[in-house]
């Protein structure tokens, strides 16, 4: 080891009567330390640690810590655990506190509890003790991780009924281990009884875990736990297999949402009675709805109840990109508060795309999805697996980001969006419209429409379909990608809220379903669209050959009025000349008449006073290029229909579903029409104006005296294939930004470069320039 940067646990100078000093030394020292965490849970003031300072009032621990790492031990690690190495990196990356592995599956330390065995070569060795204790001395909080879902055989031995069965009573396993039920005593007995004892040895300052909701939806319980609850709460046995229009599976689907709830609550009270009042437990959730859904995991009822949301979502997809990185920190804040904070662990090692636990992440690839987190209100937090790695490269990456955070960090918290447009989703939508289809039907229109405003730099925030009346009146514009599940009271809001004069665009199957995901005879938004089912339609996911969502069709749409005079072409004989003006919506389509779509649309009957702007064309053979002709050219199905309200408001109802189709192909043309209907519903009334090159998120934040604005440049040779390796940067940016009353808009403080510039202010905007942005910039408006 020649290098001592990066020298780890094989010291050849470290003697283990060395060794064994340190460890007495600490257990004195720490034993001061523990007194004062254990006692009100709260850090001295240390402006060398990770810790957000406030000048009114002490914040308890989980509102103060703004930076972690976490290095998930392996099995072997208690062998060469290095721990003055890893003090140091703690140090040098400015994090505020660290989640260290403690039980569950295994135990890092001497656990008393019966079959809690110890990791197999922990040998004599404390290790979550001893890191308990360094922490703790360096000023650190710790969060004990664990990792409640599985156990070995002699477990499953000695209490086989506490463990999820199949329909056989054969136990369900993942690789070795055996899975626990969330109904048995494991997680009412033996899950607290381990968390006790962590705390009465080490008082950590609460708790994680990775894999608390236990069994995912996927596989079903059948163990005589599941058997008993379920029948005496609804009188049934347990369904069967997975049938979404059987109402007792989608019983079954509640119940289990119910029970992970009442784990999340058990846990905080064992917690909390045992290490005081800030003694949090804070499982562990996935930024994903989906994957949030299918391990019953209640988002929205979760954030209710938590006091920070620990994220576990470590790296982009292709389809996805960084952005989504942003969308999530918005989506979980708008449900869980902007006061409070959302560490997400973010991989240094090649995680996602392929996985290589030991291999770094390319740099670049790592920093903008933890700069995307950011931009979102994302709290960065660097994760390695194992305590030793041959790959010393991944020990550069976090620290300059950190570095980063901590100087700006009083502009990356207590702040509050600034966006007029709100993007409505709900995770009952995903169950129940969703089904097992999710992708398609909820992720890939969303995806559309987050995309569609990102590339045209207008901000947005995510909102719960709950949340509409809460937050109605932040909102000029809301917008409703297929979704198909509405209850009646998520309707009524609606209608509510296009009454007091909001605008509302909505696409696909939009409240054509009710909160079990059955179809209803008409949109439950069918005035406000001023369109009508005329007979039955065949629900998406019923459509047995998928062939709606799955397969792209050769369609098209025509727009309305069509354009014959002005055009640069062969003129086709068979039709007369037509003139007309383009509406707005058609912006950029002045040369063509029809649009590429993909899907399909069924007739609807629409109410007098609406426009239609677009009509169907059906399918028509690609292969081979002589039959490739329309048949039909030209139909009254409605593509686009545009409503305007007497209260003013706007409605632009879409059932061609091209925001599915944009999310899933990215075409340009279905990016603009998505735009410009955009602009035309809201009045083209946004915050925020920029003009230049390449594909830039923006985020707008308000604090008391100041805006601050992000500018993630997703703009390189990687962004919809990941990883990135070269940053390129772009510019000029020409930004507009409307100043609220409170705020000259005057000063421009750049954050990374460094940059102060003087705005032009006109008409209450504030104009100035950046001239370019290489990862991101960030604006401090004064
Ligand atoms: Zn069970």
């Amino acid at each position: 080891m020649k290098n001592s940067d990066t020298f780890h646990g094989k010291s050849p100078e470290k003697t283990s009567g060395d060794y064994e000093n340190r460890r007495t030394f600490l257990k004195k020292a720490c034993a001061a330390a523990f007194t004062i965490a254990a006692a009100d849970l709260i850090f001295p003031e240390d402006p060398e640690s990770g810790s957000r300072q406030s000048n009114n009032e002490v914040l308890p621990w989980y509102r103060r810590i703004t930076r972690w790492g976490q290095t998930n031990i392996t099995e072997t690690d208690p062998a060469t655990y290095d721990i003055n190495w890893w003090r140091s990196y703690w140090k040098r990356t400015n994090i505020g506190g660290i989640i260290v592995n403690a039980g569950g599956i295994v135990a890092y330390y001497p656990s008393k509890i019966p079959l809690h065995r110890r990791a197999e070569y922990l040998g004599g060795r404390d290790l979550f003790g001893e890191l308990c204790r360094s922490a703790h001395e360096d000023g650190l909080a710790v969060f004990a991780r664990m990792d409640s879902n599985r156990a070995h055989e002699e477990f499953y031995k000695a209490h086989p009924d506490w463990f999820a069965v199949d329909t056989s009573g054969k136990p369900y396993k993942a690789g070795d281990l055996f899975i626990t039920c969330v109904n048995s005593p494991y997680y009412n007995e033996h899950i607290p009884s381990v968390i006790k004892e962590i705390i009465e040895l080490y008082h950590p300052e609460g708790f994680t875990d990775n894999s608390w909701s236990g069994l995912g939806r996927d596989s079903i319980c059948y163990c005589d736990n599941c058997r008993k609850r379920f029948r005496e709460k609804h009188g049934m046995e347990i369904p069967s297999r997975a049938d979404w229009d059987d109402q007792v599976y989608r019983q079954w689907i509640r119940w289990n949402y119910k029970r992970r709830l009442e784990i999340w609550d058990l846990n905080n009270r064992i917690s909390k009675s045992s290490g005081g009042k800030d003694c949090i437990w804070a499982g562990m959730n996935s930024s994903s709805v989906s994957g949030q859904s299918r391990s019953f995991r209640d988002f929205k009822e979760i954030c209710a109840r938590a006091e920070i949301i620990m994220l576990d979502s470590q790296a982009r997809s292709d389809a996805e990109g960084f952005q989504q990185n942003g969308i999530s920190g918005k989506m979980i804040h708008s449900l869980l508060g902007w006061e409070k904070l959302i560490p997400e662990s973010m991989a240094m090692y090649q995680a996602g795309r392929p996985t290589f636990r030991l291999s770094s992440k390319p740099v670049n690839e790592a920093k903008m999805w933890m700069t995307e987190g950011i931009a979102g209100g994302i709290q960065p937090w660097w994760h390695h697996v194992g305590a030793y790695h041959e790959d010393r490269r991944m020990y550069k990456t976090a620290a300059p980001v950190m570095a980063w955070h901590k100087t700006n960090e009083e502009y990356l918290i207590d702040r509050h969006p600034v966006s007029n447009v709100g993007v409505v989703w709900s995770q009952q939508n995903t169950d129940f419209y969703g089904r097992d289809a999710t992708e398609q039907l909820v992720e890939l229109p969303l995806r559309g429409i987050t995309q569609a405003l990102i590339r045209s730099r207008i901000p947005f925030l995510p909102v719960h379909a709950d949340h509409i009346e809460r937050d109605a009146k932040k909102f000029s514009l809301l917008i409703f990608p297929n979704l198909g599940v509405m209850t009646d009271d998520q309707v009524a809001s609606v209608k509510r809220y296009v009454a007091g004069g909001g605008n509302l665009m909505a696409t696909g199957e939009s409240s054509l379903y009710d909160e079990w995901g059955d179809l209803k005879s008409d949109y439950a938004l069918a005035n406000l669209f001023g369109a009508h089912i005329t007979g039955k339609v065949p629900a998406l996911w019923e459509d047995k050959n998928a062939s709606r969502i799955q397969e792209t069709l050769h369609t098209y749409l025509r727009i309305l009025p069509e354009i014959r005079r002005r055009i640069d072409g062969p003129h086709n004989s068979s039709e007369p000349p037509v003139s007309g003006e383009r509406h707005s919506v058609f912006k950029g389509f002045e040369e063509t008449d029809i649009l590429p779509f993909g899907g399909t649309l069924n007739p609807l009957k629409t109410d007098k006073g609406t426009e239609i702007m677009m009509t169907f064309i059906p399918a028509f053979p690609i292969y081979p290029p002589e039959t490739s002709w329309m048949r039909i050219p030209k139909t009254s199905i409605p593509g686009l229909i545009l409503n305007r309200l007497s209260q003013g408001s706007r409605v632009a109802f879409l059932p061609a579903d091209i925001d599915r189709q944009f999310g899933l192909y990215n075409l340009p043309d279905h990016g603009n029409l998505l735009a410009n209907i955009i602009r035309w519903t809201s009045k083209d009334d946004f915050p925020l104006s920029v003009d230049g090159p390449g594909l830039i998120d923006c985020h707008i934040y308000r604090q008391e005296k100041r805006l601050v604005l992000h500018f993630v440049n997703l703009t390189n040779a990687a962004t919809w294939r990941q990883p990135v390796d070269e940053l390129i940067p772009v510019g000029p940016l020409n930004i507009s930004v409307r100043i609220p009353q409170g705020i000259a808009g005057k000063e421009i403080n750049l954050l990374v470069s460094g940059k102060k510039l003087k705005a032009i202010i006109n008409e209450g905007w504030s104009r100035f320039e950046i001239d370019t942005v290489s990862d991101h910039e960030v604006a401090v408006i004064l």
